[in-house]
């Protein structure tokens, strides 16, 4: 190659690099349109065709760009014409179909519609678990779900998990038909998965342990040889560090076959990879989780591919992928071959602290969990409308609880009653001024019911009197006035998410922006 030539090429390897890096300038100071999803459930949108018009025209004055519908509730009810799972249909809607009728009226205003399922919860009374019990998870004991209380105050949970793992069983004869059938009888845009895991919020560590999964843990990690079942290899240490030495799989005890569910579950979870080394067996049963779930995302999206490869899949999903994989086998920042948009639930209940600090977490959230996704697909930052007033809201939940606790309690119990009227009071007090400023008329209402059902330390309330003031508070409770839930906090928040330039925003949910009067605000924030 003679001097010039080098030169002539330098100069149009100069000239190429300039312009492809103009081209991405000018690709990077037109950033896409930031999108906009809502999740809704079918109460929002009413049952006749005129009221699922009015609420598009809503979504549609707010600039929302995806309605993400609930048609799988947490207790197995479903809200489409199933021809498959009749018995599942929620009661009211055996002849309004909620699902065709939204995606008629939003397709003709240019809205997406996302048919959102919850995945592995089930009601106790709901047809899968009626119809099949074997296909719930199980813990150590051996029972369900529905045995966990919630809270400290020891709430009954009422939901049943199913096993995502068991074949045949709920995934592979329930779920996954049911979003088939949509796929093939709805012109959705998306399917999309919620409760996409293992239950977090009960006994993160207590599931699964069903027979299939108890046979199924240690054969997905290879704990024994299959041939050769009762034969166990003992490994000659030769590397000075104990973890070093761990070549062998014979890796279950020999009498593994006689252990009960209990002592199963006790080694899967504490048992030590290799004797003498740390207590590192659960790290198989998390993996094997996170697999189970993989395992059913990447079999959705194959299914839904097959009968229309355009409709997409989304996804809610926990804040934090590395710790959702520990804690509920979510996995989720590996799901970009099978998940076209991420919608992360990175709302305020999830992070202690004030609103500031919200704000930050929420920002800093939002940027780490597009560094965990490699920004391979679209992530639209999650906010959850009602727990950004947490502190408004705290003082007439916590009267609600006082008020339902006097009413539980023993007319013979004097000692604890004048104890509860003494906190209704306190309670009331620490509410009354931020009612007063937005509705003048309740407070007033409210401080009138109060009267009898405190005095004379709540000896003598009636059951008239106590239930007046519990259906005062609950219709407070259902249609907050204008103002009590600082619009402001809705703004910061979106505010705060776009400082990570995430995709799109979803918020939840539209009936809590009815029931708070955020409406008007989400229109200001979501202006085009
Ligand atoms: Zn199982």
């Amino acid at each position: 190659m003679t001097f010039i030539a080098v030169v002539v090429l330098l100069v149009s390897l100069i000239v190429l690099t300039t312009n492809s890096s103009r081209a991405e300038e000018t690709k990077t100071t037109q950033p896409a349109r930031e999108m906009h999803a809502l999740w809704s459930h079918p109460p929002d949108v009413g049952k006749t065709a005129e009221s699922v018009r009015e609420f598009v025209a809503k979504c549609k004055r707010a600039n929302i760009d995806t309605i993400v519908m609930l048609i799988k509730g947490m207790a197995g009810e479903i809200y489409w014409k199933s021809k498959k799972f009749p018995q599942a249909i929620a009661k009211g809607y055996e002849s309004f179909d909620v699902l065709e009728h939204l995606v008629r009226e939003a397709h003709a205003q240019g809205i997406k519609v996302d048919a959102w399922l919850v995945d592995f919860a089930e009601g106790e009374r709901g047809a899968a678990f009626r119809e099949h019990p074997e296909w719930a998870m199980l813990n150590p004991d051996g029972t369900t779900t529905a045995s966990e209380s919630l809270g400290v105050a020891k709430r009954h949970y009422g939901y049943v998990w199913m096993c995502p793992a068991r074949r045949p069983g709920y995934t592979d004869q329930w779920l996954l038909p049911m979003i088939e059938e949509i796929a093939t009888n709805y012109a959705v845009d998306s399917i999309h998965h919620d409760y996409v895991r293992y239950p977090g919020d009960v006994a993160p560590d207590s599931y699964c342990f069903c027979d299939y999964c108890l046979k199924h843990i240690p054969r997905y990690a290879m704990l024994s040889y299959e041939t050769g079942t009762q034969e166990r290899f003992k490994v000659k240490h030769s590397q000075e560090r104990i973890e070093a030495n761990w070549s062998d799989v014979t890796m279950l005890p020999p009498d593994w076959q006689q252990r009960d569910r209990r002592e199963m579950a006790d080694y899967i979870l504490n048992g030590h990879t290799i004797p003498g080394g740390p207590p590192d067996m659960r790290y198989y049963f998390y993996d094997y989780r996170a697999h189970q779930i993989d395992t059913f995302v990447r079999e959705a999206h194959e299914r839904i591919k097959k009968i229309n490869p355009r409709i997409g899949i989304s996804a809610a999903i926990f804040k934090n992928p590395i710790q959702s994989s520990r804690f509920i086998g979510q996995r989720w920042h590996e799901w970009s071959r099978w998940v076209d948009v991420y919608m992360p639930m990175t709302y305020r209940s999830f992070f202690v602290g004030d609103m500031q600090a919200y704000e930050d977490h929420l920002a800093e959230t939002t940027a780490r969990q597009i560094e965990w996704t490699r920004g391979e697909k679209p992530l639209y930052a999650g906010i959850a409308s009602t727990y950004l007033c947490r502190e408004e809201m705290k003082p007439l939940e916590d009267l609600r609880e006082q008020v339902g606790d006097l009413k539980n309690s023993l007319p013979t119990d004097t000692l604890g009653r004048a104890d509860k009227a003494r906190a209704i009071s306190k309670g009331f007090d620490a509410l009354r001024e931020r009612l007063a400023r937005f509705a003048p008329e309740q407070e007033r209402e409210i401080a009138l019911l109060l009267v009898p059902v405190v005095a004379d330390d709540a000896r003598t309330f009636t059951p008239e009197a106590i239930d007046k003031l519990v259906a005062a508070l609950l219709r407070l409770r259902r249609d907050l006035p204008a103002g009590f839930c600082p619009p402001e906090k809705l703004t910061l928040a979106i505010e705060a998410a776009r400082k990570a330039k995430p995709n799109g925003i979803a918020i939840f949910s539209a009936g809590n922006l009815t029931i708070e009067k955020l409406w008007p605000t989400l229109e200001a924030a979501f202006k085009r």
